[in-house]
C-alpha cells in the first residue's frame, strides 16, 4: 500500500475532528450528576442531559438492562448530540452501537437481521484468559539460605525477569546462576522460596472485551477475524448464534466471562415499521439486553406498515415500555453558546457581528442551518484574504444556500412550474 503522505493523513485526522458532533465530549455533568451550563461541548438542555446522565450511571453500575428510552423533541434540538454524550461518558469497554432507523430499509440483509446485528454489537463480553507473562515483566524471588560452613546465614530478594524463566527448575538454576556470582551466598542448602503472590507468577490474567456480533462474525466467516476489517458482515445463521449464546453461557458458570449490556442508539425511530417494533419488544426481554435509546423528531403521525396513527410513529405497547426524555428548543443565548463552540471546532474566527448576526439566522430558521454557513462563510472569508469571519461573508452564503423556509416560499410561489 503506497505511504500516506503528511499532509495526507492531517486532512484525514481534520475530516474526522470536525464531524457534526465532534465538539461533544460528554454529557458535562459534575460528579453528583447535575449538569454545568457548559461542559464538555454540551450547551443547556440540562434536564435531557441530567436524565441522561441516570440512564448512563444505571448502565454502568450495572443495575438496568433491557430498558428503553425514548429522546424525544423538535429538529435540531440535541437528541443526537445526547446519545453521543451517553455514549462518551460509557467509557471504553462499554459497548455502544449506532444505527438510523432509515438503515434498516437498506442494508442487504432482512431488517430483522441488521437489527439483531445492532443488537449484538451493544452487548459486550468481558473474557478472563490466563497467558504467559509479558515479556521483561521483572519479579521478586525471596531467598532463605541458613548458615553454611563459616558463611552466615543469608536471606534477601532477587529480581529476575520473568521471561527467563521457564519451570520451577529453571527458576533453580537461574538463581544458582545468579547467586554464584556471590560467592558468600553459594552454599548446597540454599532455599528458593516464592514471594507470597508467587505461583512463579508465570501466568497473568488478561482481560479482553469483544461483542457478541464480533464473537458472531470471527466464528461465520472463512476468514475469522478478518472479516470484522473486510466488513463481510451479511447475515449470520441462528444456529451459529445459538451455539455462541451457549458458549458464552458456559463461560460465564466458570466464570470467565462476564456480559457487559452497553447501549443501543436508534435514531429516527419512526422510520420503523410494526414488525421492527415487534422484534424490538421481543428482544428487550433477553436477559443479555442492553439499553435501548431511541430518537424521533415526530409528533403524532402514521406508524410505518400501517393505517394508524399514533405518538411519534410508535406503537402503543412498544410507548409504554419507554421512558421519555424530551428535549426542548434553544434560547438565543444558547444557540449562540452553541455556534460558538462550533466555530472553535471548526478553528474559525469569527467577528462580534459575524456571531450576532449567525446568531440571529439560527434563531429565525434553524440551528443547524446557521451551523452549516460557518464551514462556508469561513471559505468566503479565505477568498477575499480575510482573517476574521464578517457579516459580509455570512450574508454572501446566505444568499447562496437557502434554508428550508425560503425554499418552501419560493416552491408556493412557483408551485404551478414544478412537475407533479
Ligand atoms: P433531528 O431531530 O433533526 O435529528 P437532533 O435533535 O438529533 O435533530 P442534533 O443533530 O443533535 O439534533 O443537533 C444539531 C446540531 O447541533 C449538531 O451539530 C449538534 O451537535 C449540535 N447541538 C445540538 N444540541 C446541542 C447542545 N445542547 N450542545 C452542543 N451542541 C448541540
Amino acid at each position: 500500500m503506497a505511504e500516506l503522505k503528511l499532509s495526507e493523513t492531517r486532512d484525514l485526522t481534520r475530516i474526522e475532528r470536525i464531524g457534526a458532533h465532534s465538539h461533544i465530549r460528554g454529557l458535562g455533568l459534575d460528579s453528583t450528576l447535575e449538569p454545568r451550563s457548559v461542559s464538555d461541548g454540551m450547551v443547556g438542555q440540562t434536564t435531557a442531559r441530567k436524565a441522561a446522565g441516570v440512564i448512563v450511571q444505571m448502565v454502568k453500575d450495572g443495575k438496568i438492562a433491557g430498558r428503553a428510552v425514548l429522546l424525544a423533541g423538535q429538529p435540531g434540538t440535541g437528541k443526537t448530540a445526547i446519545a453521543m454524550g451517553m455514549s462518551k461518558s460509557l467509557g471504553q469497554e462499554t459497548p455502544f452501537a449506532m444505527l438510523a432507523g432509515s438503515q434498516l430499509f437498506s442494508l442487504e440483509m432482512s431488517k430483522t437481521e441488521a437489527l439483531m446485528q445492532a443488537f449484538r454489537k451493544a452487548i459486550g463480553v468481558r473474557i478472563k484468559e490466563e497467558t504467559e507473562v509479558i515479556e521483561g515483566e521483572v519479579v521478586e524471588i525471596q531467598i532463605d539460605r541458613p548458615a553454611v560452613s563459616g558463611a552466615a546465614s543469608k536471606t534477601g530478594k532477587l529480581t529476575l525477569k520473568t521471561t527467563e524463566m521457564e519451570t520451577v527448575y529453571d527458576l533453580g538454576a537461574k538463581m544458582i546462576e545468579a547467586l554464584a556470582k556471590d560467592k558468600d551466598a553459594m552454599g548446597p542448602q540454599t532455599k528458593f522460596v516464592q514471594c507470597p503472590d508467587g505461583e512463579l507468577q508465570k501466568r497473568k490474567e488478561v482481560v479482553h472485551c469483544v461483542t457478541l456480533h464480533e464473537i458472531d462474525v470471527i466464528n461465520s466467516r472463512t476468514q475469522g477475524f478478518l472479516a470484522l476489517f473486510t466488513g463481510d458482515t451479511g447475515e449470520i445463521r441462528a444456529e451459529v448464534r445459538e451455539q455462541i449464546d451457549t458458549k458464552v453461557a458456559e463461560w460465564r458458570e466458570e466464570g470467565k466471562a462476564e456480559i457487559v449490556p452497553g447501549v443501543l442508539f436508534i435514531d429516527e425511530v419512526h422510520m420503523l415499521d410494526i414488525e421492527c417494533f415487534s422484534f424490538l419488544n421481543r428482544a428487550l426481554e433477553n436477559e443479555m439486553a442492553p439499553i435501548l435509546v431511541v430518537a424521533t423528531n415526530r409528533g403524532i403521525t402514521t406508524l410505518r406498515g400501517t393505517n394508524y396513527k399514533s405518538a411519534h410513529g410508535i406503537p402503543i405497547d412498544f410507548l409504554d415500555r419507554l421512558l421519555i426524555i424530551s428535549t426542548q428548543p434553544y434560547t438565543e443565548e444558547e444557540i449562540r453558546k452553541i455556534l460558538e463552540i462550533r466555530c472553535q471546532e471548526e478553528d474559525v474566527e469569527m467577528s462580534e457581528d459575524g456571531k450576532v448576526l449567525l446568531t440571529k439566522i439560527g434563531v429565525d430558521t434553524s440551528l443547524r442551518y446557521a451551523i452549516h454557513l460557518i464551514t462556508s462563510a469561513a471559505l468566503a472569508c479565505q477568498k477575499r484574504k480575510g482573517k476574521l469571519v464578517e457579516m459580509e461573508d455570512i450574508s454572501r452564503v446566505y444568499e447562496l444556500f437557502w434554508d428550508v423556509k425560503r425554499s418552501t416560499q419560493y416552491l408556493i410561489e412557483y408551485q404551478s412550474q414544478y412537475m407533479f
